[in-house]
């Protein structure tokens, strides 16, 4: 597995991240704890040491149940923790979240986390979406407090712009950035990817498979149960999805006959080629992480990055945007 730096701040990761979201049960249709930790195992065996989580995904479920899966066979030294804090669900859990990250909630919100992760350190410690009602230096300065005491080793934000990154980082030293990317949701390219270059951020990628849609798995009838987030995904609604399907078949073609791959692994693997990156990695089930094997030991060529362009600007020449995924404000 492909190793990562993470600046100057003494932590190396594998470079997939096996993402929670789905494991806390919420905006995913339910969860199911044994086969949830089962896949934590599996990914620890695959070399995938990184484990993205957040409170918000299952209000304390997901980081629950990566707590009980590292704490079982003293798992919990081979791994990394990324979470995140800053969204609360102050209207009740099933309403929308809601931005907070001032000060006060922050040093709350990292205990709950450390209990519930049954650590006594988060790697990286992430503020989920931006709260345009706190100052961005008053958040940055309780996360170097935060850090200054042990009890996180790496301060990160989430969906943040690199304006904001720039303000945060006058107050705190900023580590890592976790923005979506991937082939259909490209537009970092045009700011933060650039920012996180020049300034040595690590970009762990979310949606690297695109909430499934680059797994080759989904099809114009495939149903989606409970209260699954793809059912308010533009991308997956009517009108746009048999241009996403059409752009996957040609992908997976390519991807086939030039190296021998998978679309997934296609997919993963172009995220890995764009810079500092991480691509987190979606699974609840450990046989989804089968398909790991298929990312490692290659690279694509000048020519494969420009005809993967060629195929994206043919079936999706005006992408939808992953907006739609930001809490209220
Ligand atoms: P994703 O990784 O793009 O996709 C997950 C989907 O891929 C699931 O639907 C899963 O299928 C499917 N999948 C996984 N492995 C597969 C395989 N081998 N074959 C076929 N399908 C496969 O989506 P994501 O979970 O939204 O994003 C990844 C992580 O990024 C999250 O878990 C979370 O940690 C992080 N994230 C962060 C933010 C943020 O605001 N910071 C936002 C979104 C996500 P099933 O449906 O069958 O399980």
């Amino acid at each position: 597995m492909e190793q990562i730096e993470w600046g100057n701040s003494g932590i190396t990761s594998s470079r997939i991240g096996l993402g929670t979201w789905a494991i806390g049960g919420w905006m995913w249709g339910g969860t199911d704890e044994a086969a949830s930790i089962a896949t934590i195992h599996a990914a620890l065996e695959r070399g995938i040491s990184l484990i993205d989580t957040a409170p918000a995904y299952g209000q304390g479920r997901s980081e629950e149940i990566v707590g009980k899966a590292l704490a079982q066979g003293g798992r919990r030294a081979q791994a990394q923790i990324a979470t995140k804090a800053g969204l609360t669900f102050r209207d009740g859990p099933d309403k929308p979240p809601f931005r907070d990250s001032s000060p006060a909630r922050l040093r709350q919100e990292v205990e709950d986390s450390l209990r519930r992760l049954q650590t006594d350190v988060i790697d990286l410690y992430q503020i989920h979406w931006p709260d345009p009602r706190t100052p961005l230096e008053d958040t940055a300065r309780a996360l170097e407090d935060l850090h200054r005491a042990g009890k996180i080793r790496a301060i990160g934000v989430s969906n943040f712009s690199p304006e904001q990154m720039d303000t945060f980082r006058g107050a705190a030293p900023l580590v890592a950035a976790q923005p979506p990317y991937n082939l259909f949701e490209r537009e970092i390219e045009a700011d933060v990817l650039p920012y996180a270059k020049q300034h040595d951020l690590v970009l762990l990628c979310y949606g690297a498979l695109c909430r499934g849609l680059l797994s080759g798995r989904i099809r114009a009838d495939t149903v989606f149960e409970g209260d699954d987030l793809r059912k308010l995904d533009p991308k997956f609604q009517p009108e746009h999805l048999p241009h996403y399907l059409a752009a996957v078949e040609e992908l997976a073609t390519l991807a086939r006959q030039r190296y021998g791959k998978s679309v997934l692994a296609l997919a993963v693997r172009w995220v890995l080629a764009q810079g500092p990156t991480i691509a987190l990695w979606g699974a609840r089930r450990p046989d989804q992480l089968d398909a790991v094997d298929g990312v490692d030991g290659w690279q694509l060529d000048a020519a494969a990055l420009a005809e993967i362009d060629a195929i994206l600007a043919r079936h999706v020449p005006e992408p939808v945007s992953p907006a739609f995924m930001a809490p209220p404000l």
